[in-house]
């Protein structure tokens, strides 16, 4: 492998400047070698990258990851954090939204019903009276799912493709993965009977077989935590031999926490296949260490042989 691995450095095609703000950058295109390993879109590769062929095992996250059924969630989560919040004396609605919009994002990845827990928190601190945690997720589920209904549905009836709703590349590189022979997991803070009716209507169930794990109602039985931890136990196999593709932080940082090599899918939701990476997302993953930074999976047979050295 070329020395390109042990620096930051970033190699996109059309060298869009907003993805490069506020890290070492390089373009990188020129050390590719040739047409048929050199990236088309855009990749930072961060100083703790390097090569891993011993990968056995691969975890995705679900929503923003692989699926974009729950594209815009934050939109419908927000409001309803602000709408619920009392406000303090003199505090601009603004700052109340922002504060919500920090709790909700802090917590994505984790399961749904910790953002509920947090919002119940801060009413408590305002002096209010929270309903129980519970009431909160199943009203944002309510309102969530007048959002993406005629999504599923349109699904169900024909009317779209699954492959709408996958972020970009998203099937190539699972099928690729799946050619390698490595086994693949999904595992999703959404609730678990939504994840698998979700996976099944994209028709990605597939690739994942009985491997699909999300929140349960006895919300401290899941965490993608564990789910890591029984996939190198069940399997033996250290940490060093995991990979993860997630867009939040959870699962990023639960991966570095094993020794894993974690890919942050800085996805751009609202406008899939844009090509431009996610900013927010990007800064907040590579904070907990991600190895690599994309915005879709254009690239994913050059991806994956970078990832794998092969
Ligand atoms: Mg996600």
């Amino acid at each position: 492998m070329p020395c390109s691995c042990n620096a930051p450095n970033f190699a996109f095609a059309s060298g869009r400047p907003h993805a490069t703000s506020g890290a070492v950058t390089q373009n990188h295109s020129s050390l590719n070698m040739s047409p048929k390993n050199s990236f088309s879109g855009f990749v930072e590769f961060t100083s703790t990258f390097a090569a891993r062929p011993e990968i056995s095992h691969v975890l995705f996250d679900f929503d923003g990851t692989i699926s974009l059924i729950r594209e815009g969630w934050p939109a419908v989560m927000v409001p309803m954090f602000v709408e619920m919040l009392p406000a303090l004396p003199g505090e601009p609605e603004e700052a109340r939204r922002q504060l919500c919009f920090d709790d909700i994002m802090r917590l994505n990845g984790k399961q749904t019903i910790y953002q509920m827990i947090q919002l119940a928190e801060r009413i408590k601190e305002r002096g209010g009276t929270p309903r129980e945690p519970l009431w909160y997720k199943h009203e944002y589920l309510r309102r969530l799912d007048e959002r993406i209904r005629h999504r599923v549905e349109s699904l169900r009836s024909g009317a779209r493709q699954p492959d709408d709703f996958l972020v970009h590349g998203a099937r190539q590189l699972l099928e690729l993965l799946q050619r390698r022979g490595v086994a693949l997991y999904l595992a999703s803070g959404t609730d678990e009977p939504f994840v698998k009716q979700e996976a099944e209507a994209l028709d990605v169930t597939r690739y994942f077989g009985r491997h699909i794990y999300g929140a349960l109602d006895d919300y401290k039985q899941f965490s993608k935590k564990m789910i890591i931890e029984r996939i190198l136990r069940e399997n033996q196999v250290p940490g060093a031999r995991l990979l993860s593709f997630g867009d939040g932080y959870v699962e990023i940082q639960n991966t570095k926490e094993v020794g894993g090599l974690a890919v942050a899918v800085a996805s751009d939701e609202a406008n899939n296949g844009s090509g431009r990476v996610d900013e927010w997302k990007r800064n907040r993953l590579l904070g907990v260490g991600a190895d690599v930074v994309i915005p879709d999976y254009r690239d994913a047979t050059v991806l994956l042989e970078r990832i794998f050295g092969r």
